[in-house]
């Protein structure tokens, strides 16, 4: 039985896209082939990368670009390059195809539907990097993913993609795929960095940076799946990528959208598109119902009135994965925080003590609310807590946790209030 053989069935996931980029050929629930991805003229920005550019050529190529890294913080993708390759070599590339925030399935889609993308975009970074390895790690929750990336490295080594002196060039670059054990903690960089390296999953404190001190000590440049998966649109659009969306947020970007939509999935769409917009082409609210609220992953909750957000990384933007989870006009928010909260409660390595125990009593206090327990002390104690769980923390995942429930707490005291009431029609009838 090949790798092939044992790929299980994908699920089904809706996908949209005007653009045509980064989902040009994951629109149907299959994984593109070899075959099928070199015909729609994969491989062929590997091939000018290789003959028209200098590894220099490309590095510019991507700082020109001003691409964001599309894993949550939006760090400019160039100037991460360039800091590692201010460290001397062995350098090494690692793709954090670890997508776990709650509500993210967007880098899933490019790694089982077109993985030779993923592929493509990483031998490129390679060759701009002066790196002879990279690394994919991907959620353990994710095994057909896994198994259609061996899949897709075994037919690029039998086409001359990837290996040694691909293309007849004298380049050469492998890639390993590396299975995460199911902790969201792993998708942060250096916590990524320590498990690849059979250690626990326990962040890094910085500096030093991954760029300069990363996999076994070296500079190493981790990107994640959709960022990797821009670097050959990069190469073949060159200048006229600046011509894909707004200034300063340039290029493709993908959404995931899910709640109460009628066509939960994954979009993409320029970064100058709004959460109202992103909302409509996802089909509306369901039932023609009211948005009450969306949740941006680990990022925060947006209010009724502040559908206009556009979906970049500006000050005012939406920014991170694009995660978008949407409630309508009956549902509870204090419902959806025991989730989010339990997430985290769950997920915090306990490396800390603040977001060690800060994240559990979160969690304490909403069940409390839910339940219709809780007091006025509880929720001066809950806001206490979102000041200072981020404030006493070292990583992603303490600075993020509180984030839904400090904005809950600040847009929508009302539903609060009908917990400690008992009033919430949602919770007490
Ligand atoms: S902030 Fe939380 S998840 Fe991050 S290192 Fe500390 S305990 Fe671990």
């Amino acid at each position: 039985m090949n790798i092939r053989d044992k790929i299980p069935r994908l699920p089904e996931i809706h996908v949209e896209s005007n653009l045509n980029l980064l989902l040009r050929r994951a629109k149907e629930n299959r994984t593109v082939d070899i075959e099928e991805y070199v015909t729609t003229g994969g491989y062929s920005a590997l091939k000018k990368a290789l003959t028209k550019f200098t590894p220099e050529d490309i590095v510019v190529l991507v700082e020109e670009s001003t691409l964001r890294g599309r894993g949550g913080a939006g760090f400019p993708t160039g100037r991460k390059w360039r800091f590692a390759l201010m460290n001397p070599p062995p350098r090494y590339l690692v793709c954090n195809a670890d997508e776990s925030e709650p509500g993210t399935f967007k880098d899933r889609i490019i790694i089982e539907r077109d993985p030779h993308l993923l592929l493509e975009g990483m031998i490129i970074a390679g060759y701009a990097l002066g790196a002879k390895e990279g690394y994919i790690y991907i959620r353990g929750e994710y095994p057909a993913g896994y198994l259609i990336l061996e899949n897709a490295i075994q037919e690029a080594k039998e086409y001359g993609f990837l290996g040694e002196n691909i293309l007849g060039t004298d380049f050469s670059f492998d890639i390993k795929v590396y299975r995460g054990a199911g902790a969201y903690i792993c998708g942060e960089e250096t916590a990524l960095l320590e498990s690849l390296e059979g250690k626990r999953g326990h962040p890094r404190l910085r500096p030093p940076y991954p760029a300069q001190v990363g996999l076994y000590g070296k500079p190493t440049v981790v990107n994640n799946v959709e960022t990797l998966s821009n670097i050959p649109i990069i190469v073949t659009y060159e200048a006229h990528f600046m011509n894909i969306g707004p200034a300063g947020f340039f290029g493709p970007k993908l959404f995931p959208i899910s709640g109460k939509v009628n066509k939960p999935g994954v979009y993409e769409a320029t970064m100058d598109i709004t959460l109202n917009e992103l909302i409509e082409m996802a089909g509306g609210v369901k039932d023609g119902k009211k948005v009450k609220a969306v949740f941006a992953g680990a990022l925060g909750v947006y209010s009724a009135d502040e559908l206009d957000t556009p979906m970049d990384y500006s000050p005012k933007g939406f920014g991170g994965t694009g995660t978008t989870i949407v409630l309508d006009e009956d549902d509870c928010i204090i419902d959806a925080l025991l989730v989010i909260t339990n997430f985290f409660h769950h997920e915090s390595c306990g490396k800390c003590t603040p977001c060690r125990v800060g994240t559990y009593e979160q969690h304490v206090i909403m069940k409390k609310l839910k339940e219709g327990t809780a007091t006025e002390k509880d929720l001066e104690y809950l806001k206490h807590l979102a000041k200072n769980i981020p404030a006493n923390s070292i990583c992603g995942l303490g600075f993020s946790a509180p984030n839904a429930i400090a904005d809950a707490l600040n847009k929508f005291p009302e539903e609060f209030e009908a917990h400690l009431n008992k009033t919430c029609k949602v919770c007490f009838g």
